[in-house]
């Protein structure tokens, strides 16, 4: 975790794109006691970016009929797991 201290007071590097912003939680997420190591920016996109990769996984099964006749309702409503 890299905090640095600047003349706007406590900044935190991002992880992912390597800029500083002001450590508070309008930049970046919560957790736990601590942050996240990623700004809010570079997490909505890799949640995106990860949310995208899924549903192309499960379109990939439905293809390959890995996913054939059981119960296949909750597929597409099932975006709350990531
Ligand atoms: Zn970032």
């Amino acid at each position: 975790m890299k905090i640095i201290k600047t003349e706007l007071g406590i900044e935190k590097i991002c992880g992912l794109c390597g800029e500083s912003w002001p450590l508070d939680e309008d930049f970046f997420y919560r957790r736990g006691s601590g942050w996240h190591s990623y700004c809010k920016a570079c997490c909505t996109l890799r949640t995106a970016e990860l949310r995208a990769g899924a549903v192309r996984k499960v379109k990939l099964y439905k293809r390959k009929g890995i996913k054939n006749g059981n119960d296949s309702r909750g597929i597409d409503g099932n975006s709350g797991t990531v």
